[in-house]
């Protein structure tokens, strides 16, 4: 006996269960189902256990796509204060970390507990540990899983991306997105550390744990905030937003000293017989400054530079060319850059042009938001979009 529904969705994180609740709002009969022993694994992990779930400055420039216009349909029609206002009936309290990234005061439990009782209230039904084994459309979709034979209308996919397997990610939204003929951008790991070729790499182990404030210039893009020197390479969030625009292969510039002109500086104290290391030390990481002026200008008595030299390494300073071997993949990304080709979606209902009936939302599409709360703000407004028509 099949179980038939009006609208399956696939996929009970974010995305899945903004758009259960939005489609039983409509009297649609819902059915949410998920691989995995419980919902929503990545946004209960997420922004460290407190979920950044929005950004109040969340708009179209935070998003990364081959068709970036996309993503403005569904972004206008779903502000964060949508979201906060939800948040607001529940009593849950959340915080403004900084520059509008909107945090849960207690734990991501609140909202997911939040979500939950929304789809409740709406009358979906969820059904965990359901293994897909194949979809088919005919007049319907047939979901076979591991223990039911499923029908319905409309079919949404919200498996969302790569990275994590351990939180229950998996390829099948891309999967199905192939089977039916869609098209798929490059995938790739994003906000990701950087790894660095072996001889940068010792430097960096010897660096571990040492963290300084810097700007990072890669193309047209430029991210100011802490760096962190890790066992594998680079972290912190200056790395994790550049990582989303780094094509393999290329070099990025780091400036650490983004508030001085160390040039200036030296000029100042071009006859100070102090260390330039011990200088450097004021305004950097006393275990940094060290190393970095050993290995790069063999740190010696200011007054013994010449004035080249000193340029020379003032420009390193602010310009310093780093080209990552890689990035340390999935396993730590928290996105997947690329996805199902958005130009194959209307922006309005997310359903397929070439399959009626099918709609994919949330990270599994070519949408991908900066650090900063935008890639849940993706899935609660990519979810709402979707749940609205499906
Ligand atoms: C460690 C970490 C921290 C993060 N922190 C933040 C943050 O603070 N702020 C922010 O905006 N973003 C953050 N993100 C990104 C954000 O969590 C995701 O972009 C967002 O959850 C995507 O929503 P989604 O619904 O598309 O996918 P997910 O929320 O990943 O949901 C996908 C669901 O599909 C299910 N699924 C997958 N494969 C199958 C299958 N074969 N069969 C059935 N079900 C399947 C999964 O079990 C999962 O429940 C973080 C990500 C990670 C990994």
């Amino acid at each position: 006996m099949s179980l038939k529904r009006d609208v399956i969705i696939i996929g009970a994180g974010a995305s899945g269960l903004m758009c259960a609740r939005e489609a039983g709002r409509r009297k649609r009969s819902v059915l949410l189902i998920d691989h995995a022993g419980k919902t929503a694994s990545k946004v209960r992990v997420s922004g460290g256990g407190r979920c950044n779930f929005t950004n109040l400055h969340a708009s179209p420039a935070n998003y990364i796509s081959q068709n970036p216009d996309f993503c403005k349909s569904a972004l206008s029609r779903f502000a964060p204060e949508d979201f906060i206002g939800l948040l607001d009936r529940y009593g849950i309290p959340y915080y403004d970390k900084e520059n509008g990234q909107l945090f849960c005061t207690n734990t991501s439990r609140d909202v997911v507990e939040m979500l939950h009782a929304e789809c409740k209230k709406a009358g979906v039904e969820i059904r965990l540990q359901q293994t897909v084994e194949s979809v088919v459309k005919k007049d319907l979709f047939t979901i076979m899983t591991a223990r039911d034979v499923l029908e319905s209308q409309s079919l949404v996919i919200a498996t969302g991306g790569l990275s994590y397997a351990g939180l229950g990610a998996t390829d099948l939204g891309y999967r199905i997105a192939r089977q039916f003929g869609l098209k798929i951008t490059p995938l790739n790991p994003g906000l990701v550390p950087f790894t660095f070729p072996p001889e940068d790499a010792a430097f960096f182990r010897e660096l571990s744990g040492v963290s300084l404030d810097a700007s990072i210039r890669y193309g047209k893009s430029r991210f100011r905030g802490e760096i962190l020197f890790t066992h594998s390479g680079m972290s912190g969030p200056g790395i994790l937003q550049t990582s989303l625009y780094w094509k393999s292969g290329d070099a990025i510039t780091v400036d650490i000293l983004p508030d001085l002109d160390a040039l200036k500086l030296f000029m100042e104290e071009s006859k100070s017989r102090m260390e330039m290391h011990t200088l450097l030390a004021r305004y950097l990481p006393k275990r940094f400054s060290k190393m970095f002026s050993d290995r790069y200008f063999n740190s010696r008595p200011l007054y013994q530079y010449n004035q080249k030299e000193l340029e020379d390494i003032a420009h390193r300073l602010h310009q310093w060319s780093l080209r990552p071997a890689g990035t340390v993949g999935y396993t730590q990304a928290e996105v997947t850059v690329g996805g199902i080709d958005t130009r194959e979606l209307s922006s309005k209902t997310f359903e397929s042009k070439k399959v009626p009936g099918l709609y994919f939302v949330g990270e599994v599409l070519d949408v991908t938001g900066q650090l900063g709360g935008f890639n849940l703000h993706w899935a609660w407004a990519s979810g709402c979009a979707a749940g609205r028509y499906a």
